[in-house]
């Protein structure tokens, strides 16, 4: 039976260094705070922000929202986004996306500044990923994954990796952060010919696809770690992830199950940026 890489245990350890920090800033006359730009009320964003909401509440960290309704013009929210900019009590800015159809997304994610990009959605934290330097934030959910096999103490040296997902916001960091790791790491996708016979090599696999059970008992080998990332609905209406855990879990060595893995990570991710961003304005 492979061992469960539970996303609770990992966020719990995270979490008592996030509240270690909190505290030492408070010390210091600094409120971390977060700043939650919403347009509109779509239920995926409503209930990540309940999420992020609480995981902020219990630790410390104030939270700041600034709703929009869904037909606001680009010029409103392009002056929302300058005054979570300007105010020197906002840390961290959370922009729910896709924004509606009408508003100029990339404009809104140039105007954002880097330092305060929690969410990893800037050029400027994209270059920070990429040339493994600290300039803006990682996405959230491939940092949970590194927070994972760093968690369970799964040294990535001179180990090969998988990632299948090319995506900005996952499967391309999550590399960088595994070569970063020391990782020799290939990436898979839709155009990927004979994909078994590549991640069977791996001995770390990452899958972030977006389809559900996309990697059974054919993708995989014994003594290797599993991450799952995908979050799909069944046809019996469950969450499940992009690994067909039923079959996978008896051959492999360690796997993420889903819910409960990389999900469960992110927020604590997300709360840590906002206080690495506070501690940053520190002299
Ligand atoms: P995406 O659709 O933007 O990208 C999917 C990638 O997978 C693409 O690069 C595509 O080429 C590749 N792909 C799709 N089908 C494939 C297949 N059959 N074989 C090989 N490659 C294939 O998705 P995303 O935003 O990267 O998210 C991936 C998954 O992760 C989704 O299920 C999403 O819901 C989930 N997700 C989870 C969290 C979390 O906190 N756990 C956060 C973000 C996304």
């Amino acid at each position: 039976m492979a061992k469960q890489l539970l996303g609770k245990e990992v966020a719990a350890a995270l979490n008592e260094k996030i509240k270690a920090n909190v505290e030492g800033l408070k010390a210091k006359g600094i409120n971390p705070t977060l700043g939650i730009v919403r347009v509109g009320e779509r239920p995926d964003d409503l209930s990540y922000e309940r999420g992020a909401t609480k995981r902020c509440d219990t630790l410390g960290v104030a939270v700041e929202k600034f709703l929009l309704p869904v037909d606001v013009t680009q010029e409103e929210l392009m002056a929302t986004i300058d005054k979570v900019n300007e105010d020197e009590n906002i840390h961290g800015v959370l922009i729910f996306r896709p924004l509606p159809k009408h508003l100029d997304e990339a404009a809104v994610i140039k105007a954002l500044k880097p330092e305060k990009d929690v969410d990893g959605i800037t050029d400027g934290s994209m270059v920070g990923v990429f040339a493994g330097t600290k300039q803006g934030f990682p996405p959230c959910t491939p940092q949970a994954c590194m927070e994972i096999l760093d968690h369970y103490g799964i040294d990535c040296t001179g180990k090969k990796a998988v990632v299948v997902g090319r995506s900005l916001v996952v499967g391309k960091p999550a590399a960088m952060m595994l070569i970063k790791k020391n990782a020799t790491v290939t990436i898979c996708h839709t155009r990927t010919k004979d994909m078994p016979s590549v991640t069977r090599e791996a001995d770390i696999v990452i899958v972030a696809a977006g389809r559900a059970g996309v990697v059974n008992e054919s993708y995989v080998a014994p003594g290797q770690v599993v991450i799952d990332v995908g979050i799909n609905v069944n046809d019996e209406g469950k969450l499940c992830g992009d690994v067909k855990y039923d079959t996978v879990e008896p051959i492999v060595d360690a796997i993420t199950p889903v819910p409960g893995g990389v999900g469960a990570v992110t927020t604590s991710v997300l709360v840590g940026h906002v206080v690495e961003a506070a501690m940053r304005t520190v002299k």
